[in-house]
């Protein structure tokens, strides 16, 4: 009988995606997964570690599953801690936690079925150079995909613990991006997004990413593209002139700025001055005035003054984002920021975190009431939580929630936004689509 693996994610996209990756390596290898951990041979854990919170969050539950699981006699699930923390903590981890097998570094998991079946307590947290070209992801979120054009990261945020846990930057081939794309187009995927750290820097030998970018738009014609994650300092005019001319590119964009005050963002390491980030919106909005924004933002930076919050606020203020994913700091160890002076308490970053979320909340609410009554291109991305509901995305990635319908997922549909609340919208298939 085939062993079964339970998996777990937790973090970004790029997580999500490497679990899809993991999942196609265990099942090309006859693994079968179930969604019980109680019974499963296998349990993985893909975590986190861009902030304490995450990795507390993924050690917490190993200790749950640990203890919960049953006992090595009658056949206890090998448990398999993958991801950044993993890679940041390796050994030491198979000390710290009984119950744990194995700890595996994201450049390792084409090991997994090998180290699996030997079954021996190790770690595997080499850096590798290559990528998992070859590898049929299971994906899970049909009729959405994401594709890896690079990993690694080597901007060396101050704050970001990234870098020291994806190792250095690498782009794939491009010619195995367009191919993974353009099969997903056959599929019928209707959204894919190409995921990197820092996808502006992406490079294979001429083909820079604004190159790319137009490669993948002809490549899958009928199908939506996105990217994350830009970075302010390497965006230029011709992507934006790409997305401008490609019609089946969403005017979506996300770009974080972390902070409003040019002292913090020197000191974050990040290469731009807020002026500069601002120019970088303006070029945005002229070339694509509907375009939709969004942002990261990192509240209580150690040294970050009254003053210095202030200017992120006017800058919430000024670009007013259509969505905002704020943070409060998180040390992080062995990364720069760790050793500044003048730590921001813990009160006082969660009050200004708050601070952030409430303005973020009016400006979200305010925007998703300018759509009502528009029609807009969603696509149907399957039931929605509800009987008798659909559940579809804009463009600019909101839901919108259609009652009686009965659509394929993965077509488009026009839809006129009838009842809007903050993120969620409701809305009646009709004519067509506004230009
Ligand atoms: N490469 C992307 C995403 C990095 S992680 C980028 O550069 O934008 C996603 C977000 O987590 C970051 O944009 C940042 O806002 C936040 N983040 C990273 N490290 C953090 C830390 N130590 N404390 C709080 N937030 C952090
Ligand atoms: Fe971290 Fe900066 Fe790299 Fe983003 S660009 S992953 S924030 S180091």
């Amino acid at each position: 009988m085939s062993m079964t693996y339970y998996i777990n994610v937790y973090g970004c996209q790029m997580n999500f995606h490497d679990s899809e990756i993991i999942s196609g390596i265990l099942e090309s290898e006859g693994f079968s997964s179930t969604e019980d951990p109680e019974s499963a041979d296998v349990i993985l854990l893909v975590s986190c570690a861009v902030r304490e919170h995450a990795e507390t969050r993924v050690l917490g539950r190993l200790s749950h599953l640990g203890g919960s699981s049953r006992d090595r006699e009658s056949g206890k699930p090998l448990m398999v801690l993958c991801g950044c923390v993993a890679q940041e903590h390796g050994d030491s981890l198979l000390e710290r936690f009984r119950d744990l097998d194995l700890v595996v570094g994201p450049d390792c998991y084409r090991d997994l079925p090998r180290l699996i079946s030997e079954s021996v307590r190790m770690s595997a947290v080499d850096f590798r150079e290559g990528d998992y070209t070859g590898i049929e992801p299971v994906r899970m979120e049909f009729p959405r995909a994401f594709v890896t054009i690079m990993r690694g990261c080597e901007n060396f945020c101050s704050y970001c613990i990234v870098p020291y846990v994806r190792g250095r930057e690498h782009s794939r081939k491009s010619d195995a991006v367009i191919s993974e794309v353009t099969a997903l187009s056959e599929g019928g995927y209707g959204e894919i997004t190409l995921l990197g750290q820092n996808v502006n820097s992406y490079h294979d030998g001429d083909t820079s990413f604004p190159l790319l970018l137009r490669k993948v738009a002809s490549a899958a014609p009928c199908s939506r593209i996105k990217f994350v994650t830009s970075h302010p300092k390497d965006l230029g005019m011709e992507t934006v002139e790409v997305m401008a001319s490609e019609q089946n590119i969403c005017r979506y964009f996300h770009l974080p700025f972390q902070s409003g005050s040019d002292v913090i963002l020197k000191r974050m390491n990040r290469g731009y001055t807020a002026g500069e980030y601002l120019q970088r919106i303006g070029m945005l909005r002229d070339t694509m005035p509907d375009i939709v924004l969004s942002t990261d933002v990192i509240a209580g930076f150690p040294g970050e003054s009254e003053e210095d919050f202030q200017k992120t606020i006017d800058l919430l203020e000024e670009v007013r984002f259509d969505n905002a994913f704020l943070f409060k700091y998180s040390e992080r160890s062995g990364t720069a920021a760790c050793s500044f002076e003048n730590s921001v308490p813990e009160e006082k970053r969660l009050a200004r975190l708050n601070r952030l979320q409430q303005i973020q909340r009016r400006i979200t609410v305010e925007k998703s009431g300018e759509l009502l009554g528009r029609t807009l291109r969603i696509l149907i991305t399957g039931p929605a939580k509800k009987p008798r509901q659909q559940a579809g995305r804009t463009e600019g990635n909101r839901m919108v929630i259609l009652e009686e319908t009965a659509f394929t997922p993965g077509s488009f549909v026009n839809v006129k936004i009838t009842k809007a609340d903050g993120w969620t919208h409701f809305g009646e298939p009709c004519g067509n689509p506004e230009n």
